[in-house]
């Protein structure tokens, strides 16, 4: 049986005056999978996940979260719901220790989120617990005393995605977590991101296609502001229409 639909978008627009970035974009997340998101430059994936996560809000259509529309609600009441958001690496408090920067994640203060408390606070010991679980998983204990400013690229990336991930979401929404990374960073990126499903569901827009095809349970193909096809990765990669937008380049 399949999982049920945790995030869905139905025939969402976004237009910036006469110009659709979003032409009416219908899309179902199923709760632990990884659902990537790909598509040529410019064809609407970012403006999309900026509906999904509330962080501007739409001409059209809906978006319905565990059950509940969510089309008008701001971000920061979506992140209490459990959307998190993983941001580029100048959100991290890069002079603090890396686990002090997880233990913030944890209260909520990650800075693009600095008004927006997630979820009920948790006592000092169960957020100890999370930042622990959370190092373990990201692969940074070695590194939990260091600043976050002396981590590698690769190593500040992941801590990103575990700033994410010590707000303890439902869904994780991930932009590009893998550019400029060399191949060793790219693995370990990789295999982070395969073991969220266990917990979490993850959005993902990935322009390695390497990765979005190894990782991926479900890929949305977007175009011009809509969805040009939808499947699994072995379906997508033969399907004329993808190949045709990327001229070959899969
Ligand atoms: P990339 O892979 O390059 O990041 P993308 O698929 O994420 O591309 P978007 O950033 O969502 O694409 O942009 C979709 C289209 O909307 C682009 O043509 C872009 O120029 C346009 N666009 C985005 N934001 C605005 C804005 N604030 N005003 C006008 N046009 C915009």
């Amino acid at each position: 049986p399949k999982a049920p639909i945790l995030l869905e978008a139905i025939d969402v627009e976004k237009h910036y005056g006469k110009f659709a970035a979003l032409g009416g974009v219908s899309l179902r997340v199923r709760a632990n999978t990884v659902h990537s998101v790909i598509g040529p430059n410019g064809a609407g994936k970012t403006t999309l996940f900026h509906m999904l996560t509330g962080t501007k809000a739409v001409s059209g259509g809906r978006i319905l979260f565990d059950g509940q529309d969510v089309t008008h609600e701001p971000d920061h009441r979506r992140v209490q719901r459990g959307i998190a958001r993983s941001f580029q690496v100048t959100s991290l408090f890069l002079s603090l220790p890396v686990r002090e920067n997880l233990r913030l994640g944890a209260q909520g203060v990650a800075p693009a989120h600095a008004l927006n408390p997630w979820h009920e606070p948790i006592g000092a010991r169960a957020q100890s617990q999370v930042v622990e679980a959370v190092l373990a998983k990201v692969g940074l204990e070695r590194f939990a005393d260091i600043p976050a400013g002396n981590l590698s690229h690769g190593q500040q990336r992941r801590l990103e995605v575990g700033m994410a991930l010590a707000a303890r979401p439902k869904a994780i929404f991930l932009d590009e977590p893998t550019s400029g990374m060399g191949i060793d960073d790219l693995d370990d990126m990789k295999r982070l991101i395969k073991s969220l499903r266990d917990e979490h569901t993850v959005v993902l827009i990935e322009h390695n296609m390497n990765i979005v095809m190894d990782i991926s349970d479900t890929v949305t193909v977007m175009q011009l502001g809509r969805v040009l096809a939808e499947g699994m990765p072995h379906d997508i990669r033969s399907d004329d229409r993808v190949r045709a937008a990327y001229l070959g380049n899969m």
